[in-house]
């Protein structure tokens, strides 16, 4: 494998990455990073934990040291899209560590937060800017910044950008930036909207792939609960005595639900904090500070929520609901075991989750050993597909009056 010297990586940019620890290129920065410099657009396939923050963002820095101009008022010399606010964020943080021996600046613009101190480092001009779509499209229509002398763009996390509806204020905010610009893409799926977003806005575009986030699935002990759900609260409770101080994620699919499950768990003395949508800035910032550092090392977070958090030394991830979509628990896991370490997953399983457990398991190709026997599966109502896991209706007993009658139940 190469080293960083051989990539061509300007002086400056080298001795923030030896500074950071790095002895050699993620397998995405091995690719993506001469790409990049040499100024052919890209689309990038990898997921969080590849390394791929890096491997757009090193060469952004030594590209911008190389053109040697200022940003004009309002504009950006490179603008890098994020999905969420954390995302952005930690990409935020990510430009100030590559780029500390280096004049280049930055400035990070997100929605939930006052737009005054955004328009007030925008107005100066800043070499790179990291947006969330929403924000950035209302700095443009108050006319608090430009896109019209970018030359380079980094979209990130492309899928999931899809995923939370971006794709229209994608589109405006890319025909905003002038044509003659570098363009490049990060997905970690490769979904139909994202390909025609690809082949819209790229221009002969080289791909570069690396596996999904280096099998993490082989690394991490997976271990599944069956239990039901009115005794989820009080399984958790049992499975985390042991695991006090220990950095956890806990996953549920509502953001109610995750609130019920933190205060549950402080109650029996567990730090923890809830993050989802319905917290304010501050009290995400908070709540993942407290993780970073480990004062509150349980965060109980749901999908949306969890994007882009980027912590090394998650011990243990906990499915306390199973999520409807088998990549996301990929996903989910994926928090432990980074950067090469091992690490652990527990998921706890309703009846009526069995039929994405048996989703997962054949999207991993492996089976998740169960810790406890499994009940017999139940046997899907008449009219329900089995496979699908919508097995959550409840049957209701058979009701006599016009909506009632005359409907049969399955037995
Ligand atoms: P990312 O995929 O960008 O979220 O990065 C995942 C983690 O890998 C981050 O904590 C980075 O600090 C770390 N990282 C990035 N590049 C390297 C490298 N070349 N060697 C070791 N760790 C790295």
């Amino acid at each position: 494998m190469s080293d960083f010297n051989s990539l061509g990586l300007a002086e400056p940019v080298l001795r923030a990455v030896t500074e950071a620890g790095y002895d050699q290129p993620t397998p995405i920065q091995a690719q993506a990073i001469p790409v990049m410099l040499k100024g052919g657009d890209l689309m990038g396939l990898a997921q969080t934990g590849t390394g791929k923050t890096a491997a757009f963002v090193l060469p952004l820095i030594d590209q911008l040291m190389a053109d040697g101009k200022r940003p004009p008022g309002r504009s950006c010399r490179a603008l890098v899209l994020a999905p969420t606010r954390e995302l952005a964020a930690q990409i935020g943080q990510s430009i100030k560590t590559y780029s500390e021996h280096t004049p280049i600046s930055h400035a990070v613009v997100f929605g939930g937060v006052k737009p005054g101190p955004q328009v007030r480092a925008l107005a100066r001009g800043v070499d790179i800017l990291v947006a969330t779509p929403g924000r950035l499209l209302d700095h443009l229509g108050a006319g608090k910044a430009r896109l019209d002398l970018t030359t380079r763009v980094v979209l990130d996390e492309a899928d999931q950008m899809l995923d939370l509806g971006f794709i229209p204020a994608i589109r405006r905010i890319l025909t905003a930036v002038g044509p003659d610009r570098q363009t490049v893409m990060f997905s970690a799926t490769m979904p139909k909207q994202i390909k025609k977003l690809a082949e819209d806005f790229l221009v002969s575009p080289k791909t570069v792939s690396v596996t999904p986030p280096s099998r993490p699935v082989e690394r991490i002990d997976q271990k599944v609960l069956f239990v039901d759900p009115v005794d989820k609260a009080k399984a958790l409770v049992d499975l985390m005595a042991p695991e006090a101080g220990k950095r956890t994620i806990i996953f549920t699919r509502t953001k109610h639900r995750a609130d019920r499950v933190a205060k549950k768990l402080v109650s029996y003395g567990h730090k923890a904090h809830a993050i989802h949508g319905n917290k304010s800035q501050g009290q995400r910032e908070r709540a993942l500070d407290a993780f970073k550092t480990g004062a509150a090392p349980v965060l109980v977070a749901t999908d949306i929520a969890a994007r882009g958090i980027d912590v090394d030394g998650v011990e243990l991830v906990v499915n306390f609901e199973l999520p409807n979509v088998a990549e996301s628990y990929v996903h989910r896991i994926g928090r432990t075991a980074r950067a090469g370490a091992s690490g652990r997953a527990v998921a706890l399983c309703a009846p009526d989750e069995r039929a994405l457990l048996a989703a997962i398991e054949k999207l991993m190709g492996r089976s998740v050993e169960p810790l406890n026997d499994a009940p017999p599966p139940p046997k899907p109502a008449k009219g329900e597909d089995a496979k699908s896991g919508q097995h959550r209706r409840r049957r209701r007993p058979r009701r006599k009056g016009p909506r009632g009658s005359g409907e049969k139940q399955a037995a």
